[in-house]
């Protein structure tokens, strides 16, 4: 993307393995012209560049998560629940014969 070398001092985003946050970090160690390694500017953690690439999440922690999600809907109060689909109600069926009977009679007159 950048058409200009990195420098060392440079900042640039990056995932920083302690804060498990894409940061600004400063450029501390440059390798053939590529940022080689870097310094997150907030918890001052040296480490090597990860071109701003955010690991995939582990399962333990999307279980953790998961599980705490769970925790808190079940704290929470439950919405009303639909009733399930009523039966259909006696007298509509003899409103929809009525309805039958009356189209035959239109029908014969
Ligand atoms: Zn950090």
């Amino acid at each position: 993307m950048s058409d200009r070398a990195p420098r060392l001092g440079d900042v640039i985003d990056d995932y920083c393995p302690r804060c498990r946050l894409l940061l600004n970090h400063d450029v501390t160690s440059l390798f053939e012209g590529e940022v080689a390694k870097v310094t997150c500017r907030t918890c001052h953690n040296a480490h090597d560049y990860r071109h701003a690439q955010v690991p995939p999440k582990r399962r333990s922690k999307r279980n953790d998560k998961k599980s705490l999600m769970e925790q808190v809907l079940a704290s929470m109060p439950k919405p009303p629940e639909p009733p399930p689909a009523p039966p259909a109600p006696a007298r509509k069926k003899r409103d929809l014969w009525a309805e039958v009977e009356r189209i035959r009679a239109q029908k014969k007159g």
